[in-house]
C-alpha cells in the first residue's frame, strides 16, 4: 500500500479518506521501510497541514504575548487567541465563551476541578465517586484530595464487557457525594458511558458532576452543555490539535464561586502586597503567558473537524471499527476485550492474543510499519479488575482505512506464526 492509498474499500464510510489523508503529512512517512499505519490516536492523533500552518503562521506573522501590548503584534496575537477560544466553543457546542478555560490538557483541567473545588470544599466523610474505568489522570488527582480533606473514595465496577454498572448508582449516590466524576469514553475499552442519565442522577443526588472528555470530544458529536455535567475536560492533541493545549468547560455559576487555581499574572484584576482580587471567568483560571499558538492551533483542528462534520467521523470510525472486529474475530485466540454492542463503544479496539505479551505483539507490529499500543493505558485498577497485565490497542481516526486494518490483521496473523500457534 503506498501513502495515501485506500484499497478496494469494504467500509461505507460518508468521509473521503483518500482526500483527507492528503491533508496529514507524517501519513507519508515510512517506518521500517513501510508506510506507516497509525494506530494509536487514543494516545495522540495525527495534524493535518492546515494545523500545521496556522502555528507556523502565527509564528511568523502574529506572534507576541496577548492582553499586555498596547502595538500590532499583540493586538493580533490577542485577536487570533481570544478568537481561537469562540472556534473551540462551537465545536463543542458552548455558547458562553467564559465557560471555557483554556489548560494543557485534560489533566490539568481535572486537577483544576479537583484542587480549586474539591481541595476547598471536601470535609471528611464526603465522597467522591469514580469508577474502576478511569484512566489514571481522574484518580490520582482525587486520591491526593481526598488523602488531604478526609473525603473518601468509592467507585462503579463493571460488567464482563467493560460496561459500568449502573445498578450500583442507586446504593452509591447518597446526600455524602459531592463530586462524581467519570470518563465519557474509557481510553482502554472503548466503552461510552450513558453520561446524560448518570448526570442527571449525580445532579438529582446533590454531587458536583465533572465528565473526563479526553476521549469523547474528539471522536463524538459531543454538544457539552446538554451533557448536564457541570465540568468537561478534553485535550487537543487527541483531537487533530497540537500538544501542550486543552480545556475545561464549567458552568459559569460554578467557575465563578470557585477560588482560583494557580496565582500570577493575566488571571488578577487587582493586587496589593497582601492580597489581591481575580479577573472573571475564564482569565482567573489561567495565570501566566497563555499557549497562544497552542490555541491557534487548536481552533485550526476544531474548523478541520467541524468542516468534515462531527456525525460523519463518527460513522466512518463506526463503520472501522465493525470492520476491524469482524476481521479481528477470523484470528484464533484473539481474545476481544470491552462493549460486544458496537453502539456502545467508540473507535478503540483492545484484544489479547494467546499469551503472547502485548509488548512483543507492539514490537513485532512495529517492525511491520503498524503503529499500536501495549501496556496498561494509565488505567492499571481497570487491567486488575479485568484480570491481565496490559492489553494491545488500536485505536483509529478519521484518516484511517480498511487496507490498514488489513495491514494490522496480517501483522497479527504473523505474529501468531512467529511465536508458534
Ligand atoms: N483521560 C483519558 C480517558 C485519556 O485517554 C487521557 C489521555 N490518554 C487523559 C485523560 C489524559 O489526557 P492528557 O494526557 O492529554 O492530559
Amino acid at each position: 500500500m503506498t501513502a495515501g492509498a485506500v484499497a478496494a474499500a469494504p467500509v461505507t464510510s460518508p468521509l473521503d479518506v483518500e482526500r483527507i489523508r492528503e491533508d496529514f503529512p507524517i501519513l507519508r512517512e515510512t517506518v521500517n521501510g513501510r508506510p506507516i499505519v497509525y494506530l494509536d490516536n487514543a494516545a495522540s492523533t495525527q495534524k493535518p497541514r492546515q494545523v500545521i500552518d496556522a502555528i507556523v503562521r502565527h509564528y511568523e506573522r502574529d506572534n507576541a504575548n496577548v492582553h499586555r501590548g498596547i502595538h500590532e503584534l499583540s493586538n493580533r496575537a490577542t485577536d487570533a487567541y481570544d478568537a481561537a477560544r469562540q472556534r473551540v466553543a462551537a465545536l463543542l457546542g458552548i455558547t458562553d465563551t467564559a465557560e471555557l478555560v483554556w489548560t494543557r490538557g485534560a489533566t490539568e483541567a481535572l486537577n483544576l476541578v479537583a484542587y480549586a473545588w474539591g481541595m476547598n470544599r471536601l470535609r471528611p466523610g464526603d465522597e467522591i465517586l469514580l469508577s474502576v474505568l478511569e484512566h489514571h489522570s481522574n484518580l490520582v488527582p482525587w486520591q491526593l484530595v481526598a488523602q488531604r480533606t478526609g473525603a473518601r473514595l468509592r467507585f462503579l465496577e463493571i460488567d464482563d464487557q467493560g460496561r459500568l454498572e449502573l445498578s450500583m448508582l442507586d446504593d452509591l449516590l447518597t446526600e455524602r457525594t459531592k463530586i462524581v466524576s467519570l470518563t465519557h469514553v474509557s481510553n482502554a475499552l472503548g466503552t461510552v458511558n450513558p453520561i446524560r442519565e448518570i448526570a442527571a442522577k449525580a445532579k438529582a443526588a446533590g454531587a458536583l458532576m465533572v465528565v473526563d472528555g479526553a476521549q469523547s470530544a474528539p471522536h463524538l458529536p459531543v454538544d457539552v452543555p446538554s451533557l448536564g455535567a457541570d465540568f468537561y475536560a478534553f485535550s487537543g492533541h487527541k483531537m487533530c490539535g497540537p500538544t501542550g493545549i486543552g480545556g475545561l468547560w464549567g458552568r459559569r455559576d460554578v467557575l465563578e464561586a470557585m477560588a482560583p487555581f494557580h496565582g500570577g499574572g493575566d488571571m488578577i484584576e487587582w493586587v496589593e502586597l497582601e492580597s489581591s482580587t481575580y479577573a472573571p471567568i475564564p482569565a482567573k483560571f489561567e495565570a501566566g503567558t497563555p499557549n497562544v499558538a497552542g490555541a491557534v492551533g487548536l481552533a485550526a483542528a476544531a474548523d478541520y473537524l467541524g468542516g468534515l462534520g462531527r456525525d460523519a467521523i463518527l460513522a466512518h470510525e463506526r463503520a472501522l471499527v465493525a470492520y476491524a472486529v469482524q476481521r479481528l474475530r477470523e484470528i484464533p485466540d484473539l481474545q476481544l476485550l470491552g462493549p460486544r454492542d458496537l453502539s456502545e463503544r467508540s473507535g478503540v479496539v483492545s484484544f489479547t492474543l494467546a499469551d503472547i505479551h502485548p509488548h512483543d505483539l507492539a514490537t513485532i507490529l512495529d517492525n511491520e510499519g503498524v503503529a499500536i499500543r501495549a501496556g496498561h493505558h494509565c488505567t492499571q485498577p481497570l487491567m486488575k479488575c479485568l484480570g491481565v497485565g496490559s492489553t494491545a490497542r488500536a485505536s483509529f481516526y478519521l484518516y484511517n482505512t480498511s487496507a490498514e486494518v488489513d495491514a494490522l490483521v496480517d501483522a497479527l496473523h504473523r505474529a501468531r506464526g512467529l511465536f508458534g500457534y
